[in-house]
């Protein structure tokens, strides 16, 4: 399984899907914002307005 990482949107740290399913109510390992995580960079949220966001449904996939 290929591996995505996602960024959080506050701090920008890269955090493993895997990691993800794992944050305690979403916050941040990092920077403990729970701002949110996108499979963009923080900095360039402006430029792929199509980015993935992060939600329930995709830890069912
Ligand atoms: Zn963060």
């Amino acid at each position: 399984m290929e591996e995505i990482l996602f960024y959080c949107q506050d701090c920008d740290a890269k955090v493993s899907s895997e990691q993800l399913g794992m944050l305690d109510e979403g916050k941040c390992p990092t920077c403990g914002s729970n701002y949110g995580f996108s499979t963009s960079p923080k900095g360039e949220s402006d430029q792929f307005e199509e980015a993935v966001v992060l939600n329930d449904t995709d830890f069912l996939k």
